[in-house]
């Protein structure tokens, strides 16, 4: 069978879910969506509350009737509701047990079903009532660990039309819509000088275009490097501790965590070599790895921690290398040894302009009344130990983090998939320009507008090009 041709499947059902976290809890929330819901409604609470106001309701199973609950709804008749469907919010008691007896009756209505996850976002979607960037924006929304991704999510999504630069599209969805409105113009410019070649266009047609063409690639590589930034902020700021063997890398590690305002979790990353904990820093995420110690002449399984190490310590944002005192007699000998070499040179290489460096077991060096103070190749000197310097060291972090976002703009591309179609569309748009035919260049512009199409989930780039291209002409 065509595809094309079959009932979109998705739609057909109507489909229920817990929205709330697991219970027990003082409220749990069940939320239903499809054609069934007026009909599910008036079997379990014997009529329809009235749209968009809470009720108290006795809700039996229609079969039994047995009371199940006493709970609060919602009922959001189509198409003004979330999912553009009939939708009904259940607020129940949130014990499980309770949760459990509502589920079950509703499984057994005609035509209802278990939602799958994300299912009432994707009927949004389908039904026109967000774009796909809008949809992403609402998951980004439910996953943000700290304020700033809540902010970034909350800017990309449709609920922040206000505000902002009043000239500017309120969001990421608008900005592109707008976009493909320039793209449009400019290959209607394009399909005019071919299609009706001996009517009376002025010559240079293609010509006129070029300039907002380029504008349009200039604008897209912006946003693209613009938004490599807001991918970190949620991804995490990746701070790497590297050092030696036996420097206290673990101890500053246990240190910072124990110290900043939230540790949002604490788990072993990918390698055994490499441990993250994720700490919320003034609002941002922060990953902060401790690392394989490097030794200049390692074994064979050390080895592979320390090629990990590297490997996460070169894509980390920030690196902090950690070197301390040995813990030998000669103290004063091993400083002046340790401010002269500082970092084993297989670290060397690692090192870039803004990454810290600090002496940790600073209270080693307390305890030696003629040793030197700290020389100002260090950023700071640390002791994972008694705490000395740790608080500095967050705030020192603290800046490194604002300093690198502080700037952010006001829209930005947050996952891989947003970014690949920019950078294709902006790569057709610069094929357009070198285009050696009209036939080609308007080919290319095309599939830039395709790739803004796909952007926001909509690809009948040629309906609404019949659609403009018709008002060209018929405004010409
Ligand atoms: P790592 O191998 O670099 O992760 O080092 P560890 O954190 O495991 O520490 C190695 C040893 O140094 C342990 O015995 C720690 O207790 C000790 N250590 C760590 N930090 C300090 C410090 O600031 N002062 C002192 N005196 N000992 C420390």
């Amino acid at each position: 069978m065509n595809p094309s041709s079959m009932p979109p499947p998705l739609l057909t059902d109507t489909i229920f879910a817990l929205a709330t976290a697991p219970q027990p809890a003082a409220i749990a929330v069940i939320r239903l969506s499809g054609d069934a819901v007026p009909g599910v409604l008036q079997r379990l609470t014997g009529g329809l509350p009235r749209a968009r106001q809470a009720s108290l309701r006795r809700l039996c199973h229609p079969d039994t009737g047995q009371l199940l609950d006493h709970a609060l709804m919602l009922y959001f008749p189509a198409p003004h509701s979330y999912t553009g469907e009939a939708v009904a919010e259940l607020q129940l008691h949130g014990g499980r047990a309770v949760v459990d007896a509502v589920l079950a009756c509703l499984a057994q209505q005609p035509g209802c079903r278990q939602a799958e996850p994300g299912e009432f976002t994707k009927r949004a979607f389908l039904n026109d009532k967000m774009d796909l960037l809008a949809a992403e924006a609402i998951a980004d929304l439910t996953a943000a660990e700290t304020e700033q991704q809540r902010q970034l999510a909350l800017a990309a999504s449709n609920h922040d039309a206000d505000g902002g630069d009043p000239d500017a599209p309120a969001t990421l969805s608008g900005q592109i819509a707008a976009w493909s409105q320039q793209l449009l113009h400019s290959l209607a410019y394009v399909e005019a000088a071919l299609d009706f070649p001996d009517e009376d266009l002025p010559q240079d047609l293609i010509e006129q275009v070029r300039p907002a063409i380029s504008q349009l690639a200039k604008d897209m590589t912006d946003l693209l490097t613009q938004s490599a930034l807001s991918e970190e902020i949620r991804e995490g700021f990746r701070i790497a501790l590297v050092g030696a063997p036996n420097v206290g890398k673990s101890s500053l590690l246990n240190q910072l965590a124990g110290r900043s305002a939230a540790i949002v979790s604490a788990q072993a990353g990918t390698t055994r070599d490499v441990v993250e904990v994720r700490l919320n820093l003034n609002g941002y995420l922060v990953i902060l790895a401790d690392t394989a110690g490097v030794r200049p002449r390692p074994g064979q399984l050390e080895g592979e921690g320390i090629r990990r190490t590297r490997a996460w310590a070169q894509t980390a944002q920030l690196r902090i290398f950690v070197t301390a005192p040995p813990l030998s007699t000669a103290i004063s000998t091993a400083l002046s040894n340790a401010v002269s070499n500082p970092l084993p040179a297989a670290l060397q290489a690692l090192r870039q302009p803004h990454d810290l460096l600090v002496l940790n077991k600073a209270d080693l060096l307390a305890n030696q009344p003629h040793s030197s103070p700290p020389q100002p190749a260090y950023t700071l000197t640390l002791s994972a130990k008694t705490g000395l310097g740790i608080t500095d060291l967050l705030t020192l972090l603290q800046q490194q983090v604002q300093q690198r976002y502080h700037n952010l703009p006001s829209h930005s591309l947050s996952r891989a998939r947003q970014r690949r179609l920019v950078e294709r569309s902006a790569d057709h748009l610069h094929h357009s320009l070198t285009a050696p035919t009209a036939e080609i260049m308007a080919e290319e512009l095309r599939l830039a507008l395709r790739s803004l199409g796909e952007l926001l989930g909509k690809v009948d780039v040629d309906q609404l090009l019949d659609v403009i291209f018709r008002d060209f002409c018929l405004g010409k």
